[in-house]
C-alpha cells in the first residue's frame, strides 16, 4: 500500500462520460481502482458532472468533502474546475502537468516562430491590471486538481499523475503491484440527462455584463452583491454557443462544444508568452467578424423559438467599433500575420 501525504485529505472523483462506449466505462474503473491503492486517498464515482443539477446526490457528497480534491473527467481541466464552482464546489485551480496544452504546444510554439514575435515579461507586467471576479471574491485554498480524459486516457499516466499530485515519490510502481483498500470507494448512480448551459470562468470574469445584455433567454441573472450568475442554465439553447463570441475575456465556456476553445481548452505558452487558444481554435471561420457571428447564431435560436430576430442590435454595434478602435496587441498581430500566410 502506498499513501497520500499525511495531514491532507484527498479525493479521488471520477465523473463518468455520458457515452456508454466499453472502453471509456473500463479505464474509469481502472481509475476508482487505482485510487482505492492509495492510503489515505478516498474515491468517489459520480455521473458526467456537467450534466448533474446542483440538488443531485453527486453533490451533495461533493459538498460534505473537506480537503482537496483530484478530479478526472472527459471535459478539459478548465470546464471541469468551473462546472464544480458553480455548483458550489470552490477551491483553487490545483496543477496538473498532463493538460490540454500539451498536444497544443509544439503548435503554438510553431506560431511564435511564425510571426516571430514574443511578447516582452515585462511589458505584460506593466499592463493593466484588471480585476476579475475571484479578485473580489476568492477561492477558499483547497486546491482542485482536474484531470481531462480526453488527452490523458492512459492508466499509467494518470496514476503517475495522481501520485505526484498527492505527493508519493514512487510514481514507478506498476497498478497489478498495489493491493485494494477496501472501503474507500463510493459510487454514486443517478440518472442524468445530457444538458447544454454556459459555464462562466470566474478568474477570467471581470463581470462586465455583457452576457446578461446578449442573451435574450434569460439564462444570467445577477446574484445578491450584483456578480454575473448562470440563473436559468436549461432556457440556454442547445448547441449555440453565440454568448461565448462577445465575452470580451473569453470566460464563458460550452464544455460540450467541438472547437476546443469554447470548451474551454486553455492558453499554451510558456511564462513570457502565452497565446489565447479562443482566438486561434475557437475564432469564427477566417474573414469572420465574431460579433455578426453571434448575431447570426442568436438570430436562429431567436427564430427557432418562433421569435423574431434582431440582428446586430445597438449594443453590439458599440462592442464591434470599440473592437476594431482598439490598438493590435500582440495576440491581433500574430493572428494577422497567420492570416497573411494563408495556412
Ligand atoms: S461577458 Fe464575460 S466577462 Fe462579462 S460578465 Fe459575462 S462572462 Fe463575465
Ligand atoms: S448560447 Fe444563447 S441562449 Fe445560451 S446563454 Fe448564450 S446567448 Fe443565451
Amino acid at each position: 500500500m502506498i499513501s497520500a501525504t499525511e495531514n491532507t485529505a484527498w479525493t479521488l472523483v471520477v465523473s463518468k462520460g455520458q457515452s456508454r462506449n466499453p472502453k471509456k466505462r473500463e479505464l474509469e474503473q481502472a481509475i476508482a481502482e487505482l485510487g482505492q491503492c492509495i492510503d489515505g486517498l478516498q474515491v468517489l464515482v459520480v455521473p458526467h458532472l456537467y450534466d448533474l443539477p446542483k440538488g443531485s446526490d453527486s453533490y451533495k457528497k461533493l459538498s460534505e468533502l473537506e480537503g482537496n480534491l483530484i478530479v478526472v473527467s472527459w471535459i478539459y481541466s478548465r470546464a471541469a474546475h468551473w462546472v464544480l464552482d458553480r455548483n458550489g464546489i470552490q477551491g483553487q485551480v490545483g496543477e496538473v502537468l498532463i493538460s490540454d496544452t500539451d498536444d497544443q504546444d509544439d503548435e503554438a510554439t510553431e506560431d511564435q516562430d511564425v510571426a516571430g514575435e514574443v511578447v516582452d515579461a515585462e511589458e505584460a507586467e506593466e499592463a493593466e491590471v484588471i480585476q476579475r471576479v475571484t479578485d473580489l471574491y476568492p477561492r477558499t485554498s483547497r486546491s482542485i486538481h482536474c484531470i481531462d480524459l480526453k488527452i490523458a486516457d492512459q492508466v499509467d499516466r494518470i496514476r503517475e499523475e495522481i501520485q505526484r499530485i498527492v505527493g508519493i515519490e514512487n510514481a514507478q510502481s506498476p497498478p497489478d503491484s498495489l493491493p485494494i483498500v477496501g472501503g474507500q470507494l463510493v459510487q454514486i448512480d443517478e440518472q442524468t440527462n445530457r444538458r447544454w448551459y454556459p459555464v462562466i470562468d470566474f478568474d477570467r470574469c471581470t463581470n462586465c455584463m455583457e452576457c446578461v445584455d446578449f442573451c435574450l433567454f434569460g439564462v444570467y441573472g445577477v446574484d445578491g452583491v450584483e456578480s454575473i450568475l448562470v440563473e436559468q442554465p436549461d432556457n440556454c439553447r442547445k448547441g449555440c454557443p453565440a454568448c461565448s463570441r462577445v465575452c470580451p475575456e473569453n470566460a464563458i465556456i460550452f464544455p460540450q462544444h467541438k472547437a476546443p476553445a469554447i470548451a474551454g481548452a486553455t492558453t499554451a505558452g510558456d511564462e513570457g508568452f502565452k497565446i489565447d487558444l479562443s482566438q486561434l481554435f475557437g475564432a469564427p471561420a477566417k474573414g469572420e467578424d465574431a460579433i455578426e457571428v453571434a448575431a447570426r447564431e442568436r438570430d436562429e435560436q431567436l427564430l427557432l423559438a418562433g421569435r423574431d430576430t434582431v440582428g446586430i442590435d445597438d449594443q453590439l454595434k458599440k462592442r464591434q467599433a470599440a473592437r476594431q478602435q482598439a490598438p493590435k496587441d500582440e495576440l491581433d498581430h500574430l493572428i494577422d500575420q497567420l492570416d497573411a500566410l494563408d495556412l
